[in-house]
């Protein structure tokens, strides 16, 4: 048995998160102490930032097989640079609509993974694809405008061109 540093229940050490560094191989934090801290620095920005970081470069050239359509993209922009861009974007994203998760999307899905190239949109319309033409009920059309036009809702104009780009038949 050991104790948890965290919530100070008695545990038992397969229920102690593992560890190389201690002699009896287990930390003295516990497995559930553990992965609720993790989960909420995930969701900080720089907690997405290194997670997105990481999907992105695993993903990109196909390192692990399951992502045939990645082979020939390739990541580039540094770490450095991908964090600048992203962790304020990540801030905003919270302000903005703190419920929905973040994803981030190539513009051109040729494209590689380059700073002119990136988008934050809803981790829904990434997994979904974003098409044109796709919006064709209301309820696409709200999501739309919450996730990708809420940095112009002072500019009209720019919402209506986003807007038209994504309808099926052009206004008259
Ligand atoms: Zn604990």
């Amino acid at each position: 048995m050991k104790t948890c540093r965290r919530c100070q229940q008695s545990k038992s050490l397969n229920e102690m998160k593992k560890s190389s560094k201690k002699p009896d191989g287990r930390d003295s934090i516990c497995k559930e102490c553990y992965r609720k801290e993790h989960r909420k620095y995930d969701r900080t920005p720089h907690g997405r930032c290194r997670t997105a970081w990481y999907r992105i470069n695993e993903r990109a050239g196909n390192k692990r097989g399951d992502c045939p359509t990645y082979a020939n993209v390739e990541v580039k922009m540094t770490k450095e640079e991908f964090f600048i861009w992203a962790r304020p974007r990540y801030e905003e994203w919270e302000k903005l609509h703190p419920n929905v998760t973040p994803s981030i999307n190539r513009i051109d899905p040729k494209g590689h993974y380059e700073i002119s190239n990136i988008e934050m949109i809803s981790w829904n319309e990434n997994a979904s694809g974003p098409k044109q033409g796709h919006l064709t009920t209301e309820t696409a059309l709200v999501d739309f405008v919450i996730h990708k036009c809420s940095e112009h809702l002072l500019n009209p104009e720019k919402v209506i061109k986003l807007l038209l780009n994504q309808i099926k038949t052009p206004l008259a």
